[in-house]
């Protein structure tokens, strides 16, 4: 049985004091939660995780040690130190208490697409942290997800099928399971407009069926969750879905409520 698990991706939001607050509320309506779905031996029904902007890591410590929330950043470097002017190594992370890091976010990799790097490029790129990550003990979600012109042309599986491979080549399929999957199609982030519960539970399928190629252990305990435009009202129903894990939620993240009704739909899948 795979726990869900719901991660909300802050992006460049909520500066200053407005990142404290939102820890908080997220906290308390958490505990609350918590205390609700307890189940029998004690243990909490869904991991969540907050990944607000890396100057406010140390908040997020302050706040949420102790409790059953976790934290991580939006990126990591795919180095371990040196000359990388701006990037943040996993070690740092690890020391402000992370568990996770989000690893090839679209709206990261399309920074890159600007310098008209290949994908299978970009892939290797991933790979790279996927493995710092690994090394440092924190759980990388790695984002994989087709644009709208990759969906137009049917491409969904192949530029699926590309990421998993270099994934695999990398470091084994074992390794595979310590890590999370978030199937992020490009064209429905930020954009209100969702995959159906239908298209995700499909495309979960294949990522499960690519891995069990491998390794069918592997493939039965890996979480894959959803992101794109996951709101209260939609969220019930994609995770009832059985491939879908949870989800990685950006815009409503950034409400308490909203996400705390995500957690919710979670947890009760
Ligand atoms: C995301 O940032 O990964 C995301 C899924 O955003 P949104 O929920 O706003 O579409």
């Amino acid at each position: 049985m795979r726990k869900p698990l719901v991660a909300g991706n802050w992006k460049m939001n909520n500066p200053d004091e407005s990142s404290k607050v939102l820890l908080e509320n997220i906290l308390e309506h958490a505990e609350l939660l918590e205390t609700q779905l307890l189940q029998e031996d004690n243990s909490s029904a869904i991991d969540i995780a907050v990944f607000p902007p890396s100057v406010y890591l140390k908040d997020a410590q302050e706040i949420l040690t102790g409790s059953q929330l976790h934290w991580g950043t939006q990126n990591v470097s795919a180095y371990d130190e040196g000359p990388y002017t701006g990037e943040i190594s996993a070690s740092m992370i690890k020391g402000f208490g992370c568990d996770y890091v989000l690893i090839g976010h679209s709206e990261r990799r399309c920074l890159y697409e600007k310098l008209e790097l290949d994908q299978f490029v970009l892939d290797q790129i991933v790979a790279q942290k996927y493995e710092m990550a690994i090394e440092h003990d924190l759980i990388p979600i790695i984002c994989i997800g087709e644009t709208a012109e990759d969906y137009a042309s049917g491409k969904t599986e192949e530029v699926i099928a590309r990421l998993l491979d270099v994934l695999i080549a990398h470091k084994g399929v074992k390794t595979l399971a310590k890590t999370v999957l978030a199937y992020e199609p490009v064209w429905a982030i930020g954009t209100g407009k969702s995959a159906t519960p239908e298209w995700a539970q499909d495309i979960h399928a294949f990522m499960r069926k690519r891995i069990a190629e491998h390794d069918v252990d592997t493939a039965d305990s890996i979480r894959i969750i959803y992101g794109g435009s996951v709101k209260p009202d939609n969220a019930k129903a994609i995770f009832a879905k059985p491939d879908v894990d949870g989800g990685l939620i950006g815009g409503a993240s950034l409400d308490v409520e909203e996400f705390s009704q995500i957690c919710l739909a979670a947890a009760t899948k």
